[in-house]
C-alpha cells in the first residue's frame, strides 16, 4: 500500500470526485444533476445527515461542477485548473468554512464583505459552511441578510449533522437534501474496490466486519480499514480484523444461536467462555447477540428481509440458513430474554453470569404451541373427530398398543333409535387398530364389528356402541348391556337380535349366534363399551389439553402477570 514515508488516509485518497463515485446518496446526486442540467440551481443548499456520509464531498463536487472550465455539466472534469484547485482546497473562489471554529458574527461579516466581489476567474463564489448549526445567533442573523438578497454570483452550501438546531429563517431559504446512512452492501462494495486498488488480500466477511464498524458512515468505515491495514499489512485475516476492531466473529454468534435453538447448554456455555477469553466486553457482546436474533426474527417474519435488514447478500443467505424454519414466536421469546439481560447488565458487576443465565434459559425454552392450534384441537375434540390413542378392549385400561394406523369413517348417524339418550355423543365411528385386539377371527375385533354395523344399519350400530363385548368366539358373540339401561331392552328385542345375527354372518362369513346379557353397570373387569371408551378417551384428552394449556408460555405469562389460575378451558 504505502510505498513512501507519507501515508494518505484512505478516506482522503478515495474521496469521491464525481457524483458517480458518491456511494449511497443516489437520490441527492440525481436531483442535483437534474437541477444543473435544467439550469435551475438554487442559491443555497442545506446538506443534512450523519457524519461521514458524503455531505462535504458532495459540496465539493457541486462546487467543481459549477465552476469547471469545461462548462456547467452534471459531472466535473476533474482535470481543469478550477477543478484541481477545488480538490486541493486552494481555489480563491471557493471558501470552505468550519462552522465550529468560525462561528462568530465577525467571521460572517468578513464573509459578507468577501462575497461582494465578483469571482476572480470562475463563474461563482461558493461558500461551503460545514457544521453550520454551530454558528452563533448573531452570525446567523448576519448570514440571513445575505441569504435574503444573494448576489447572482454567489452560491451557499451548508452542511450539518443537526438541522434541528438551525433557525427556521435559514432553513426556509435553503434547498434541503437529507443524506442517508450508507447501506452495508454499498460500503462493502466500495471497500472491495479500494482493497483491490490497494492490492490488499481480505475476505468478504472481514470487509463486512470493517464496514459494520463504520455504522453507515463511509468515512468511519474507511478509517477502520486504515486501522486494519496499518496492523496487518497487505494480507488481512478474519481473526485479525475481529481482534483489532473488537467485533465478535459472526461465526461465534451463529454458533451460539444454533446452540440455543438446539437446546445444547454445553455449547452455549463454551461459546460464552470463548467470547470472554478474547476479552470482549460482555454487554457489547449481548447487544450483538440481540442484533443477531433480531435479524433472524426479521428473516422469519417477512417475505423480503433484504428491504429491512442492512446486510450483505452473503450474510443474509447465511442467516436464512440459520433461521431455518424456526417459528418467529420462538425467536421472539429468546430475543426478549436477551433484551432483559441487557438492561440487567447495565447495573450488574457480573455481566458474564447474566448473559449465561439468559442464554441457558433461552436454550431450555419449550417450543411454542400457537394458542390457535390448541383452540383448533379443542374444537375438533368437541366435534368428536379427534383420534386419540385407542386402548385394548379386553383389558379395559391397559397401555395403548404400538402405533397402529387409524382410519376414520365419519358418518354421523342421524337415524338414531327413538330412545336414544340425549347425552349420547354423536356417533362418529372410529375403527380401532387391529393390533389392539388379540389375534383371531374377525369377531374378535369389536371396534371393527361395531363400525361395520354402523355403516350397514346405523340404528343397530348406535345401540351396540353401548354394549360391552363379553365374549367373541367363532360363531358366538356375547354382548352385555347395563341392567338399568334402555339399551338392554332395545337389544333384547328379537328382531334386533336376528338383524345383528345376519349382519354378523355377513361380517365374519360364518353363522353367528348373538347372545345379549344383562350386566351390572361399572362392574369391575367388564370390558368398556365403545361409548364408555370414547367418554374416557375424551376425558383423558381434555386432561392432556389442560396440561398443554397450563404449560403454554402465554398462559403462564398471563398467570404470572395477573396472578390467576385456570378454572376452565373453553373454545370459542
Ligand atoms: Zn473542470
Amino acid at each position: 500500500m504505502s510505498n513512501g514515508t507519507h501515508y494518505e488516509v484512505l478516506a482522503r485518497k478515495y474521496r469521491p470526485q464525481t457524483f458517480a463515485e458518491l456511494a449511497g446518496q443516489e437520490h441527492v446526486s440525481r436531483t442535483l444533476q437534474n437541477a444543473i442540467d435544467s439550469g435551475r440551481v438554487a442559491h443555497a443548499f442545506l446538506f443534512t445527515g450523519a457524519r461521514g456520509v458524503g455531505k462535504t464531498s458532495t459540496a465539493r463536487i457541486m462546487a467543481k461542477t459549477l465552476n469547471c472550465e469545461k462548462g456547467v455539466t452534471h459531472e466535473p472534469c476533474n482535470v481543469c485548473p478550477q477543478c484541481i484547485e477545488i480538490t486541493k482546497g486552494t481555489s480563491t473562489d471557493v471558501f470552505e468554512i468550519d462552522g465550529a471554529s468560525n462561528n462568530g458574527v465577525d467571521d460572517v461579516r468578513d464573509l459578507r464583505d468577501n462575497i461582494k466581489y465578483l469571482p476572480s476567474h470562475s463563474r461563482y463564489r461558493i461558500i461551503i459552511i460545514d457544521e453550520v448549526h454551530m454558528l452563533s445567533t448573531n452570525a446567523f442573523n448576519a448570514l440571513l441578510k445575505t441569504l435574503e438578497e444573494p448576489p447572482e454570483h454567489v452560491k451557499f452550501i451548508f452542511a450539518t449533522t443537526e438541522p434541528h438546531k438551525l433557525p427556521v429563517t435559514i432553513l426556509s431559504r435553503c434547498q434541503r437534501f437529507d443524506f442517508k446512512r450508507v447501506t452495508l452492501p454499498k460500503i462493502i462494495g466500495r471497500l472491495r474496490e479500494i482493497a483491490d486498488k490497494e492490492a490488499v488480500v481480505i475476505s468478504d466477511s472481514a470487509l463486512a466486519l470493517v464496514a459494520r464498524k463504520g455504522d453507515g458512515s463511509m468515512r468511519d468505515s474507511l478509517t477502520a480499514l486504515d486501522q486494519v491495514l496499518a496492523y496487518c499489512g497487505n494480507s488481512v485475516s478474519d481473526e485479525d480484523v475481529g481482534t483489532l476492531l473488537g467485533t465478535v466473529d459472526r461465526r461465534l454468534l451463529a454458533k451460539l444461536s444454533a446452540a440455543v435453538f438446539s437446546g445444547d447448554t454445553q455449547a452455549v456455555l463454551e461459546g460464552i467462555k470463548q467470547v470472554d477469553l478474547v476479552g470482549y466486553n460482555m454487554r457489547q457482546f449481548g447487544q450483538e447477540l440481540i442484533e443477531h436474533f433480531r435479524n433472524l426474527l426479521v428473516i422469519r417474519s417477512v417475505k423480503k428481509p433484504e428491504e429491512i435488514l442492512d446486510l450483505a447478500a452473503a450474510e443474509l443467505d447465511e442467516l436464512r440458513a440459520q433461521a431455518g424454519s424456526m417459528p418467529p414466536q420462538d425467536i421472539q421469546r429468546r430475543l426478549t430474554l436477551l433484551i432483559k439481560a441487557d438492561s440487567e447488565m447495565a447495573y450488574a458487576s457480573f455481566p458474564r453470569l447474566i448473559i449465561e443465565m439468559a442464554l441457558l434459559k433461552a436454550a431450555l425454552l419449550a417450543p411454542v404451541i400457537p394458542i390457535q392450534d390448541l383452540i383448533d384441537k379443542i374444537k375438533l375434540l368437541e366435534a368428536g373427530a379427534v383420534h386419540t390413542p385407542v386402548l385394548p378392549w379386553e383389558t379395559g385400561r391397559a397401555p395403548a398398543a404400538p402405533a397402529a394406523p387409524l382410519s376414520r369413517h365419519s358418518e354421523p348417524t342421524h337415524s338414531l333409535p327413538q330412545h336414544k339418550s340425549p347425552s349420547q355423543t354423536p356417533a362418529v365411528v372410529e375403527t380401532v387398530p387391529v393390533a389392539a385386539y388379540p389375534a383371531g377371527d374377525g369377531h374378535s375385533d369389536w371396534g371393527r364389528f361395531v363400525t361395520f354395523m354402523n355403516q350397514k344399519r346405523p340404528a343397530i350400530g348406535s345401540i351396540l356402541e353401548h354394549g360391552s363385548p363379553l365374549k367373541q368366539e367363532q360363531g358366538l358373540i356375547e354382548i352385555g348391556f347395563p341392567s338399568d339401561s334402555y339399551y338392554l331392552t332395545a337389544a333384547q328385542d328379537a328382531e334386533f337380535i336376528s338383524d345383528v345375527q345376519s349382519l354378523a354372518a355377513e361380517f365374519s362369513g360364518v353363522e353367528t349366534t348373538i347372545r345379549i346379557r344383562s350386566i351390572m353397570s361399572n362392574a369391575q373387569g367388564t370390558p368398556l363399551s365403545l361409548a364408555e371408551k370414547k367418554k374416557s378417551d375424551l376425558e383423558q384428552r381434555m386432561e392432556e389439553l389442560k396440561l398443554e394449556v397450563e404449560n403454554h408460555p402465554v398462559i403462564k405469562e398471563a398467570q404470572r402477570v395477573f396472578g390467576g389460575r385456570i378454572t376452565d378451558i373453553h373454545s370459542c
